[in-house]
């Protein structure tokens, strides 16, 4: 395979990141030289290479605006990001407004390329489940996404890996997308315990509907450490992607590694303009599940331009 100009980066530990860009379609593809001894003299190389191509995996930036934005504010926010993504193609833009604004947004959305999620559904289709939103109602208001087990969701509301489990079943039956969230507390960070408590949490969430509803397409993970959600703190780069890493190869082991290269997992917790550009030059890394910085038109703005591949 001829590669014209490179141009590379290093990312950590002599990754070599190579942009193969196609006169023709206009896409690039990203080539990763991993443990490549080289003496760099020079920074533009053009070089001959036999390698693996990574996946296509099209970042994600997720707003999930838990219980804020009145329904002004809501559509307010839709139509400035709709106003400055005119010319944005490599990347992808989720909202997850309150249940009552869903409609709403659904509508100020209308043909512009911004996908909408619920922050929760149930996992019955219907019955007498008092307060409660079932995915064919969220598929009727317009939602292609649900988040699902939301550390906030599993810490107020006592939810459960199989109550998500559950959940992303049905989600997935009524043709929506789960996004489902994990992540580890600070205390079991502390205790070294991350990553049996995300194997714990795979397993659970995911581990009992093997089968081909579980496509590159039709789930979304995000990782996202509960002592980082919504403290300011964030994960460095390299604790995300190691976490995120095992992940990967979690997927891997269960559902093959084709789907394992495609599913895309996004990270979440205090992510801001100031480091998600660190967070998403990481391979696993895949796009920002956001809170507090998708609030602010300015801010999330600023989030989807350097999430753009
Ligand atoms: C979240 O709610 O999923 C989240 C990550 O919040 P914040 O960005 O505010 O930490």
């Amino acid at each position: 395979m001829v590669i014209g100009i490179c141009n590379f980066d290093i990312v950590c530990n002599l990754r070599i990141v190579i942009w193969d860009f196609n006169a023709v379609s206009g896409k690039a593809n990203r080539f990763y030289l991993n443990q490549l001894e080289l003496t760099l003299t020079n920074p533009w190389v053009c070089l001959y290479l036999i390698g693996e191509k990574m996946s296509d995996r099209k970042p994600l930036i997720a707003g999930n605006w838990k219980m804020n934005l009145n329904l002004d504010e809501s559509v307010d926010l839709v139509k400035t990001l709709i106003g400055s993504m005119v010319d944005l193609e490599g990347v992808e833009v989720l909202v997850a407004p309150p249940y009552t604004s869903l409609a709403t947004v659904k509508n100020a959305i209308g043909s512009a390329r911004i996908l909408l999620a619920a922050q929760n559904m149930h996992w019955e289709t219907s019955g007498a489940y008092t307060g409660e939103i079932s995915g064919q109602m969220l598929v009727e208001t317009g939602c292609t996404h649900v988040i699902l087990g939301h550390s906030e969701r599993r810490t107020h509301f006592g939810e459960t890996d199989e109550m998500i489990d559950l959940k992303a079943k049905t989600a997935l039956l009524v043709g929506l997308i789960p996004v489902i969230c994990i992540g580890e507390t600070l205390e079991e960070r502390e205790k070294e315990q991350t990553f049996e408590v995300i194997k714990r949490q795979l397993d659970g969430s995911l581990g009992s509907f093997r089968d081909d509803r579980v496509s590159s397409f039709s789930i979304v993970l995000a990782y996202e450490p509960v002592w980082a959600i919504g403290t300011g703190r964030t994960a460095t780069p390299e604790q995300a992607q190691e976490v995120h890493h095992f992940i990967r190869e979690w997927i891997k082991g269960n559902f093959g590694a084709e789907t394992a290269n495609s599913l895309r997992v996004l990270y979440g917790g205090s992510v801001k303009p100031g480091n998600i550009k660190d967070l998403m030059s990481k391979q696993d890394i895949d796009g920002a599940l956001v809170g507090g910085a998708s609030l602010k038109a300015d801010s999330f703005i600023s989030l989807i331009r350097l999430g753009e591949s």
